[in-house]
């Protein structure tokens, strides 16, 4: 698995392709995306709290039946939240259902490509409609090392090997974000330089 610095810079390389998809403010907006970049992970949380916090690590919540599911509970809100601010019904849910299952996918294809060195290797990706776990055959990302105990699970994060999983990522996901950021500007550019030569033939 990348680390939660990778999985947020992939989100936030599909935040900077489609800015204020989700929300108007840009920084809540970013956070979002990147929450749901992460949210796989959240499968450490129930581990945490029995003590074991690998017991439900890359189980039922990192596959393609928890990212339909979470896109349609997700896509759910969104379609309650906006039911009256806009007329287009399709548009209240596909969206957001499209772009929350995107993300939540991100998440399980990245770590699809991460070493892993613990059976069973990689996820059930294909879960509910096969148990099969898939794994890259070449890793692109370096496996995170990480206590089972809950108690030093977090202090047992930071350490050198990490750091070097995480310079990886950062170097690898957020090139990615820049080079999504920079084609975002160069493409508002050229279409503010067209409307802006319309209105003068226009005019
Ligand atoms: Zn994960």
């Amino acid at each position: 698995m990348p680390l939660p610095i990778g999985h947020a810079l992939a989100g936030l390389a599909m935040q900077r392709a489609r800015p204020g998809f989700f929300f108007a403010n840009r920084w809540l907006d970013a956070f979002f995306f990147m929450f749901l970049a992460n949210l796989p992970d959240a499968d450490f949380i129930p581990g945490l709290i029995s003590g074991r916090p690998n017991l439900y690590h890359h189980g039922a919540f990192h596959s393609l039946g928890a990212a339909l599911a979470v896109a349609l509970i997700g896509a759910g809100f969104f379609r309650l939240k906006k039911r009256r601010a806009d007329a287009r019904p399709h548009r209240r849910f596909r969206g957001p259902a499209a772009m929350i299952f995107l993300l939540f996918f991100s998440h399980l294809l990245l770590d699809l490509f991460a070493l892993d060195l613990v059976a069973p290797f990689g996820l059930p990706l294909l879960w509910p409609f096969s148990g099969r776990y898939f794994i890259a055959g070449r890793p692109l990302f370096i496996n995170v090392t990480r206590s089972s105990a809950a108690g030093d699970f977090f202090p047992s994060l930071f350490n050198s090997h990490n750091l070097a999983a995480a310079l990886r990522e950062v170097l690898i996901l957020g090139s990615i974000a820049l080079a999504a950021a920079w084609l975002r500007a160069r493409a508002g550019k050229s279409r503010r330089a067209r409307e802006g030569k319309g209105g003068v033939s226009g005019g």
